[in-house]
């Protein structure tokens, strides 16, 4: 399982870059993938849904704004032009739901409809990843997480139904081709009526360990713009250490304690099911990262 944060898809460059990242891990394992929004998508989207409350929504300049960003990142499929076409007629389809649905908004605030609206990112996000991994010749597609992450409707932080969605992912996994690779929307689940929540702010951090524990994966690969868990925040204290294993279990109480910069449920599957996790930068992914290793586990996997 490889998670890829907002950060890590910030531009075509690194769109690129994560794609061949995933092209490399096809070679030795069976893949599938959480990606996030590009980074700062999900700011201007709440940005934008409060702005609507206010009466203040420049609905035009953020449809262009979001058309311009996602056509930037989607330069990384030029030479691909069927591809990028497909794509970009998803854009258009994503931007005129999304126009539809801040009209409805505007007049029937329901938070229902503010985490629809925020699930537009991953929902520009995925794609375009699936996109990137065809162009490479992988058998890859985008896999809404609607159909498979199954939440209350406490919208804004909604609390997952763990054995609704263990029974959906694992009937939904069983038709995925051996070599065919998932890109699934980080962030997003569905009420049981099918209606769009989301996990809260940093949510695919979670969306990821939940995927990973009910598919049994081997490890979780969370790919971010550091290289691993430090003792503080690394862009606030110089001075923070990178930590090069933590036994997981430690990890996850200090994450619930806010101090690992993580979805505070971000860990929680992942203690239950024995799953260790290595955090690595898409930056520098030569570093060795961060491993959180269950206590029980081999230590010989952070070589
Ligand atoms: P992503 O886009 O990959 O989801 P995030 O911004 O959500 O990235 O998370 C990565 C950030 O977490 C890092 O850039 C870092 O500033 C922050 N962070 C906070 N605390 C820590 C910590 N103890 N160790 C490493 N990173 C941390
Ligand atoms: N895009 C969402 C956010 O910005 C989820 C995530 O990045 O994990 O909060
Ligand atoms: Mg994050």
């Amino acid at each position: 399982m490889l998670k890829f944060g907002g950060t890590s898809v910030g531009s075509a460059e690194l769109v690129a870059r994560v794609a061949d990242l995933i092209v490399e891990a096809t070679t030795t394992h069976r893949v599938v993938v959480v990606v996030s929004a590009a980074a700062g998508v999900t700011n201007e989207l709440v940005a934008a849904w409060d702005a609507l409350q206010q009466g203040t929504l420049d609905m035009p300049a953020l449809l262009a704004r979001l058309r311009q960003r996602h056509r930037a990142l989607a330069q990384v499929l030029s030479g691909h032009a069927a591809l990028r076409r497909s794509y970009l007629a998803t854009l258009e389809e994503t931007l005129v739901r999304l126009a539809r649905l801040l009209e409805v908004a505007r007049h029937d605030p329901d938070p229902a409809w503010r985490d629809e609206v925020l699930a537009v990112g991953e929902r520009l996000m995925a794609p375009l990843l699936a996109a990137v991994l065809r162009a490479r010749g992988v058998a890859a597609f985008a896999q809404d997480a609607i159909a498979l992450i199954c939440t209350d409707a406490q919208y804004g932080e909604a609390n997952v139904d763990l054995e609704a969605t263990r029974e959906r992912v694992q009937r939904w996994f069983a038709r995925v081709g051996r070599h065919t690779v998932p890109v699934v929307t980080g962030f997003i689940g569905a009420t049981p009526e099918g209606r769009t929540t989301t996990l809260g702010r940093g949510g695919s951090d979670y969306s990821a360990a939940l995927l990973a524990a009910l598919l049994g994966a081997e490890v979780l690969e969370r790919w971010t713009d550091v290289d691993g868990l430090y003792t503080e925040d690394p862009r606030k204290s110089p001075d923070a250490r990178r930590y090069q294993t933590l036994v997981l279990e430690e990890a996850w109480a200090w994450n619930h304690a806010g101090k690992l910069g993580m979805h505070r449920k971000a860990l929680d599957p992942l203690v239950a099911a024995g799953i260790p996790v290595h955090i690595r930068s898409t930056l520098a992914p030569e570093r060795p990262g961060t491993w959180l290793l269950p206590a029980d586990a081999p230590q010989s996997l952070a070589g």
